[in-house]
C-alpha cells in the first residue's frame, strides 16, 4: 500500500508557543485513548509513520484544536501534543497554527469538514484496513481519484454532505486515502463513539 501519512503536503505557518488553555484539550485527550487502544489511531510500525488524528472546533469560527504531527504512536497525550489551527485555506493548501507542535499533516481534511457545516464541532480521522475495505462504496465515500489534503477533498466532503446521508450518519470513507475514514459530530463523544461502535460491530 501507499502510505501517504506523515508527509506534510500543505504549507504550515507555525507559531511555536505554549498551547493556550482550552476545556476541549481534556476532552480530546480522554477520547483519543479508546481510539488508540482500538488501533484506529496508531503507527505503521514498519514505516514508523503515525496515522489518525482528532480535533474539536474552538468557538463558532474556523479555529480548531488538533493533535500534532507525528503523535500517532503515543497512547497518552497531553496539551503538549496539540496545536490550534487558526486558519486553513484548502484552495491554497495552507494552514496557520500555534502551539507546542505543528498541526497534523491532515489538518486540511479536518478544516474541510469544519467548513462544510457549522454544526460539525468534532472530527475523528482514523485508519482501519477492515473498515475501509468493508465499507468503501457502501457508506458515503469520497471519490477514489481525490487524494487527501487537496482542495478537491474539501469539495468532496461538501458533495457528500449535500448528496448522501453523511449529514445524518456522520461517517464517511475517504476513497482516495487508503484505510482512511472520518467521523464527525456535534461533540467529540458523538464522533468518537460512532466509529468505535462501527469497529465493534465488525466480525
Ligand atoms: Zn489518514
Amino acid at each position: 500500500m501507499t502510505i501517504d501519512e506523515g508527509y506534510t503536503k500543505f504549507e504550515c505557518d507555525w507559531t511555536e508557543c505554549e498551547l493556550p488553555k482550552f476545556r476541549e484539550t481534556d476532552e480530546l485527550c480522554r477520547w483519543r485513548r479508546p481510539l488508540h487502544d482500538a488501533g484506529l489511531i496508531g503507527i505503521y510500525a514498519d514505516a514508523g509513520i503515525g496515522f489518525g488524528n482528532i480535533s474539536m472546533r474552538i468557538g463558532s469560527g474556523p479555529e480548531f484544536l488538533i493533535s500534532g504531527t507525528q503523535t500517532g504512536h503515543l497512547r497518552d497525550v497531553g496539551p503538549q501534543h496539540f496545536s490550534l489551527v487558526t486558519n486553513a485555506d484548502p484552495e491554497r493548501n495552507r494552514v496557520s497554527c500555534r502551539g507546542p507542535v505543528q498541526a497534523s499533516s491532515e489538518s486540511m481534511t479536518h478544516a474541510a469538514l469544519y467548513q462544510t457545516d457549522s454544526s460539525i464541532m468534532a472530527v475523528v480521522h482514523v485508519h482501519s484496513k477492515l473498515l475501509w475495505n468493508g465499507l468503501a462504496g457502501l457508506i458515503p465515500t469520497t471519490d477514489p481519484a481525490v487524494a487527501y489534503g487537496t482542495p478537491e477533498m474539501a469539495r468532496e466532503f461538501a458533495r457528500l454532505w449535500r448528496e448522501s446521508d453523511f449529514r445524518t450518519t456522520g461517517i464517511a470513507v475517504m476513497g482516495g486515502h487508503e484505510e482512511g475514514l472520518v467521523s464527525i459530530g456535534e461533540t467529540m463523544a458523538v464522533a468518537a463513539t460512532k466509529i468505535l461502535e462501527l469497529q465493534e460491530r465488525l466480525p
